[in-house]
Parts: structure tokens; C-alpha cells; sequence
């Protein structure tokens, strides 16, 4: 084991470890928290989706509902299934909807219906029951992805006897342009949720995410569900969340070298060496999820790192498994077995992402397993 000092508190990576993720429990669920403190006298949800943004459902379930969620929002019913094993306890939505009835049944999971042909499915699945099963209706109010329109929910307020085999337990809208607050979609989209809801049986409403939930109280309704500020992700510009980075990751330089002014680095030779230049090689690249778009040549910037708190440019092509970086400002302690910083204190999820025309979701959701998991919990 190594000894890897960070912003954070010391982590233990296994002394063959080439790249790690370190992930801060602790702030998770102070972020968790914190945002429930936002949302009050709203509940706060948490969205564990994709493995819980990439960060291991199997360990970040657990944490947040010690720390009170108790409401999950997963987007497939095997997602739905890990969780409800981790957290019985917890009430799991399926947001992709309802394609077998009989799996999430079985594993008392709750679908969000988004279609009247799930809507029928679901209450012919509990008329099988016998009871009446709890499900989330989606209001389509303007992105257009899934949910019941206008039309839709028309119809089946014509029709309450649908709707009485069923218990409506969650209405839900979901917003376009929450990260914008300046944006008047907001606003109308509240508006068309409003319109809707009350024709639906009483229930939870949910309209807000993690930038949902930083506008206007209007729109924290019963229940706030973010996925991304949890993990420490803020979309919104200006960082206006109160939440911690939660997230850091390193990979290990493998070899040094110095290149003289005019020699090219990486695959196809697109960067050349302006003059004499020290170029670390680090062992993590687009398998990693260091998305190629970082690549750099000659006038055209692409992601950077650090190493030993210094900002280094990458520098060619990001490959497979490495990339090059332009370490001539380091001191001499950046060697070989050292650690460079991906995401950390020196760089953000989201800087990561902008240079590689990227969001900060997809900078997370796709760093890879290759990477060592190492968690950060409080002292017991
Ligand atoms: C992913 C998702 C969320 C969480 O969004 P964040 O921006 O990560 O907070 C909430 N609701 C729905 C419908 C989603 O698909």
C-alpha cells in the first residue's frame, strides 16, 4: 500500500495500483444533506442511476440512506434491482418505465410510467396481485423525452377507472433548462406541470434535479431528486450549489522523457516539441474515460493534468491506455511512480469536460472500472 496525499484525507491504493478513483463518502452524503436542507419542508430523493454516476451503487447506496434518503431513482430495473438488495429499506423508482412487470413485482420496485400502455400494464399486473401497486406517472412538459402528454393525460382522466387499479404514488416532470435560471422554459414548463397534475389523482409532484432544485422554491414541489450535486457536480455556472467535490482521480506516471525542440509526441505526430520539452507518461487514457476529444496538437488545446499541483497540458493524442503531458514547469519531485491528478483539487469535473466538449456527467459516468475504487469513510 501507498500512502496518497491529496486534498482530501489520506487514501491507501495498493501499491500496484496505475490509476485510482477516489471517492469521498463523507461528502457524499454531506452533499446529500446539504441539499436536503435546500429542498425542505420537501423530501430530497437521490438518483444512484448508472452505478450511481459511475462512483459504485455498492457502496453509495449504503452511504446516502444512512444519511436519510429514502427515496432511490434508478434509470433500468436491473439498476432497480442492485438497489433494493443494498437498501429494502428504500423506495426504488425505475425511470426507463415498465417492460416486464412480473421482474419489478417480484423485486418491489417502483416503475415510472411514462405511457398509457405501461399505465395498462401496470394495472393489469396488479389486478394479478390483488392490490393496488405503486407507481410514478411522468408529465411530458416540454423536453419532449418520456412522459404523458397533454392529450394522454386527457384521456385518462376521462377514463379514472385505470387509474384506480393502480396507486398514483409520485407525479413527475423533468426540466430542459434547469442549469439556466435565466431561462423562461423554466418557468413554462412549471406552468404546464401545474396544468396537468391536478387531473391525476393526489400524490407526490417532482419536478426538480440537482439544478431544478437551485431555482426558485416553487419548483421543489414534494420531493427534489438530484443525481449529479451529490457526486459534487455543479452544472450551473458560478458552482451556485452548496455542495463539496466528492470525487478525485490519479493516475501513475510511468516513464519521463526528455525531447528535443522539433520532435513529435503520440500517435499520427500531431504536437511538436516547440523546443526542449519534459513529457510524462501517464497511464490512463480512453479506456480510462480520458476522452480522445482531450487530445492536443500545435495551436489546438485539449485536457490538462496535474502534477504535484502544477497545471500540465496533454499534449498529442490521448491513446488507449496513456496520454502524454507537457511536464517541463514541474520541480523535479514528478517522477516516475508518482501520482498525477485527473480530477482533484487542481482540476474539476467540469473543466474536464469542457475541454473535451464534454458535460462534467459524461466525464463521470464514464471513468472506467480499470480504475482502483478507493473509498473515503469517516473514522469509526
Ligand atoms: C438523471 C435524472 C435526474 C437526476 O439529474 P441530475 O441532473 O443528475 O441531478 C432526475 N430526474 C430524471 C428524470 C433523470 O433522468
Amino acid at each position: 500500500m501507498v500512502e496518497l496525499s491529496t486534498g482530501l484525507p489520506p487514501a491507501k491504493v495498493p501499491a500496484h495500483a496505475t490509476g485510482v478513483i477516489l471517492i469521498d463518502l463523507v461528502r457524499i452524503r454531506a452533499n446529500w444533506r446539504a441539499l436536503a436542507e435546500r429542498v425542505k419542508p420537501a423530501a430530497c430523493a437521490a438518483v444512484v442511476k448508472a452505478d450511481a454516476y459511475g462512483l459504485g451503487a455498492e457502496r453509495v447506496i449504503p452511504a446516502l440512506v444512512a444519511e436519510g434518503a429514502r427515496t432511490l431513482f434508478v434509470a433500468t430495473p436491473d439498476e432497480a434491482a442492485q438497489a433494493r438488495k443494498l437498501a429494502p429499506q428504500a423506495t426504488t423508482y425505475v425511470l426507463d418505465g415498465l417492460w416486464a412487470a412480473e421482474f419489478l413485482v417480484g423485486i418491489d420496485a417502483r416503475p415510472v410510467l411514462s405511457t398509457l400502455a405501461q399505465i395498462e400494464q401496470w394495472a393489469s399486473a396488479s389486478d394479478r396481485a390483488g392490490r393496488r401497486l405503486p407507481a410514478a406517472i411522468q408529465l411530458e412538459s416540454g423536453l419532449n423525452r418520456l412522459g404523458l402528454d397533454e392529450g394522454d393525460v386527457k384521456r385518462l382522466a376521462a377514463s379514472p377507472g385505470l387509474l384506480q387499479r393502480i396507486e398514483v404514488a409520485l407525479v413527475m416532470s423533468h426540466l430542459a433548462c434547469a442549469d439556466d435560471a435565466a431561462s423562461p422554459k423554466n418557468a413554462a414548463q412549471r406552468a404546464q406541470f401545474d396544468a396537468l397534475w391536478p387531473l391525476l389523482p393526489r400524490a407526490q409532484r417532482s419536478i426538480a434535479a440537482s439544478d431544478g432544485l437551485m431555482l426558485d422554491p416553487a419548483f421543489h414541489y414534494d420531493l427534489a431528486r438530484p443525481g449529479y450535486a451529490l457526486y459534487g457536480g455543479q452544472a450551473m455556472p458560478g458552482a451556485a450549489a452548496p455542495v463539496v467535490p466528492a470525487v478525485q482521480v490519479y493516475a501513475r506516471i510511468l516513464q519521463m522523457r526528455e525531447v528535443a525542440g522539433g520532435q513529435t509526441v503520440g500517435y499520427a505526430a500531431t504536437w511538436t516539441a516547440p523546443g526542449p520539452r519534459r513529457i510524462a507518461t501517464i497511464a490512463a487514457g480512453y479506456a480510462d474515460g480520458v476522452f480522445r476529444a482531450a487530445s492536443s496538437s500545435n495551436g489546438r488545446d485539449g485536457g490538462i493534468i496535474a502534477a504535484d499541483g502544477v497545471r500540465c497540458p496533454i499534449v498529442g493524442r490521448v491513446s488507449m491506455d496513456l496520454i502524454t503531458v507537457d511536464v517541463t514547469a514541474c520541480t523535479a519531485a514528478v517522477q516516475p511512480g508518482s501520482f498525477a491528478e485527473l480530477i482533484g483539487p487542481n482540476i474539476t469535473i467540469e473543466e474536464v469536460g469542457r475541454r473535451a466538449g464534454t458535460i462534467g456527467y459524461e466525464v463521470l459516468t464514464s471513468l472506467s472500472r480499470r480504475f482502483h475504487r478507493v473509498y473515503l469513510e469517516a473514522e469509526s
